[in-house]
């Protein structure tokens, strides 16, 4: 499939998280490497892993773009991300009803004005005709594999966790790290991130393990989260 996706397209956009699958995809393109722009959004609130990781790919790969997204500062304007959103703690709902002692906002939202919307702001200036993604099926749905003049391609969608695994044990050298032994979530994403908790259930046990300031942290959030959720359902009178 990869020689087939490079006689088709002259080069190609690798969208680059540093999860385990799109490592195994970029090492899986290491014959094209030449014609592959790696293409990685640094939200501003990044693990020092990753950063790390990150360095190691540059030196290693022809082509690679970052993008900025800016996480801490809509993080300043928009509260924390979660999952459950109780709309009278969110910026808005402060402005109608008053102020909370917690501020929330959607994950969408916020992934969107600092992941999605730098990607999509690159697609727009540089118009590729290719784009290779990572997604597998047994971790979500298949997005549009063409859309406005840009193939979408989706080589390891039929890999399973073990061939994924197998495959890094072999190629993958150093940069394999700790995280990657985690079966979601691997990218880990932002260090402050609140939501996500079901995709990325082993993410408090990372947490504890590798950064136990930021469990901490990270517990005495979901706590209080936790308490104004249930307290906002509890008023719901059926
Ligand atoms: S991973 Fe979490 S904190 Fe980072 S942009 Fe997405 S929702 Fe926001």
């Amino acid at each position: 499939m990869i020689d087939e996706i490079f006689q088709r397209h002259e080069e190609v956009i690798l969208f680059y998280s540093g999860g385990k699958d799109s490592l195994a995809l970029l090492l899986l393109l290491k014959p094209y490497w030449n014609r592959v722009n790696v293409v990685w959004v640094d939200t501003g609130n990044q693990f020092p892993e990753v950063i790390e990781h990150m360095g190691k790919v540059m030196s290693m790969v022809p082509h690679f773009t970052t993008l900025k997204g800016n996480q801490p500062e809509y993080f300043q304007q928009n509260g924390f991300p979660v999952d459950v959103v109780p709309t009278r703690y969110t910026r808005f709902g402060q402005f109608a009803f008053g102020g909370k002692p917690l501020t929330v906002c959607s994950r969408f939202g916020c992934c969107n004005a600092n992941i999605w919307t730098p990607m999509r702001a690159y697609l727009t200036a540089v118009k590729p005709t290719c784009v290779l993604r990572a997604d597998r099926q047994t971790e979500r749905v298949k997005g549009p594999e063409n859309e406005d003049g840009i193939e979408f391609v989706f080589p390891i969608w039929e890999w399973t966790d073990e061939q994924v695994w197998r495959y890094l044990q072999g190629e993958a050298g150093d940069l394999l790290q700790e995280r990657h032994c985690m079966k979601h979530g691997t990218s880990l994403d932002c260090q402050t991130c609140m939501a996500y908790s079901e995709e990325i259930p082993e993410r408090l046990t990372y947490l504890k393990k590798e950064h136990p300031a930021l469990y901490e942290k990270t517990v005495r959030f979901y706590e209080s989260y936790k308490a104004v959720v249930v307290n906002e359902i509890k008023k719901i009178e059926v």
